[in-house]
C-alpha cells in the first residue's frame, strides 16, 4: 500500500505513521525527519534546508524529491510506504505519482488528520523529541516518565526549535496557502481522500484510521 498521511503541523502525523508503519509493515517516509537527520550529519543538503526550516518556510522542492527518490529505492520500500509531511505541494504531488507510476504503484489513500489551530499550537509547544533514538513526547497529552528523559533508550527529550509559536504560526499558514490545496488534486484525480478527526485520544484516532483503511482495502479487492 502506498499512503499519504496529510495534515498541518502537529496533527499527529508522525505518532500514528509509526503506528500503522508497524501495523502494515512498510516504512514511514518523513521528509521533516530526513531534513533533520541531513542537518544532524552536517550535510550539503542539511545546511541548504536549514534557513527555510528555521523560519518555518518549504525547502525547495528539488531537494525534497532526491530525498524521497532515494527513500523509496530502498529494498524496505518495495511493497509501499506511508508517507509523512510529503507531499506538501501539487509540484511534489505530480513528481510522486510520477514515480510510483514509473514503479507500477499509485497513492492508494490519502488519510487526512483535522486538528483545530489551538490545540496545534498547545501540542507543539508541548512536544519533546529524544536526541537519540528520535521517540516523541508531549509534556502536556504523553509525559516521560521521568522530566527531560527517554522512556525507552534514556536520551535526553529536546524542544524542536520551529515548533516556537510564531514559527509554528507561519508553518500554519503555509499549510494553508500552499499544502491544503494539494488535497484538491487527489480528489480530481480519483484517489480516497479520507477526513478522520484527529482532536482525540491516540489510540482513538488510530482505531480511526484502521477503520478508514480497512474500507479502502474492501474497495481495492472488490
Ligand atoms: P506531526 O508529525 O503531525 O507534526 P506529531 O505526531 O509529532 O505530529 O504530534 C505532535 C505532538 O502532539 C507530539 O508531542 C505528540 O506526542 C502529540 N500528539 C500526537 N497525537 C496526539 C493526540 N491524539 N492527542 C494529544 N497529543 C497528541
Ligand atoms: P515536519 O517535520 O514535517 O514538521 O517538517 C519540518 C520542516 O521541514 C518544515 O517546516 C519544512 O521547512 C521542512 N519540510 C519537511 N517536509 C517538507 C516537504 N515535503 N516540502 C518542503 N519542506 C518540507
Amino acid at each position: 500500500m502506498n499512503l499519504i498521511l496529510f495534515g498541518p503541523p502537529g496533527a499527529g502525523k508522525g505518532t500514528q505513521g509509526a503506528l500503522l508503519a508497524e501495523r502494515l509493515g512498510i516504512p514511514r517516509i518523513a521528509t521533516g525527519d530526513l531534513l533533520r537527520e541531513a542537518l544532524r550529519q552536517g550535510t550539503p543538503l542539511g545546511q541548504q534546508a536549514r534557513a527555510y526550516m528555521d523560519a518555518g518556510d518549504l525547502v525547495p522542492d528539488d531537494v525534497i524529491l532526491g530525498m524521497v527518490r532515494e527513500a523509496l529505492d530502498s529494498e524496505a520500500a518495495r511493497r509501499g510506504a506511508i508517507f509523512d509531511g510529503f507531499p506538501r505541494t501539487l509540484a511534489q504531488a505530480e513528481a510522486l505519482d510520477d514515480l510510483l507510476r514509473a514503479m507500477g504503484r499509485d497513492v492508494d489513500a490519502v488519510l487526512v488528520l483535522e486538528v483545530p489551530d489551538d490545540v496545534i499550537v498547545k501540542r507543539l509547544s508541548g512536544r519533546r523529541t529524544c536526541s537519540r533514538c528520535s521517540a516523541v513526547y508531549n509534556i502536556y497529552f504523553d509525559p516521560p516518565r521521568t522530566a527531560d528523559a527517554c522512556d525507552r533508550c534514556g536520551g535526553v527529550l529536546v524542544a524542536r526549535p520551529d515548533d516556537n509559536e510564531e514559527t509554528v504560526r507561519r508553518r500554519l499558514e503555509v499549510f494553508r496557502e500552499q499544502t491544503e490545496p494539494v488535497l484538491a488534486h487527489y480528489q480530481r484525480t480519483g484517489r480516497p481522500v479520507i477526513r478522520v478527526a484527529g482532536d482525540r485520544p491516540v489510540p482513538e484516532v488510530q482505531a480511526a484510521l484502521e477503520h478508514a483503511l480497512d474500507a479502502v482495502a474492501r474497495k481495492t479487492v472488490a
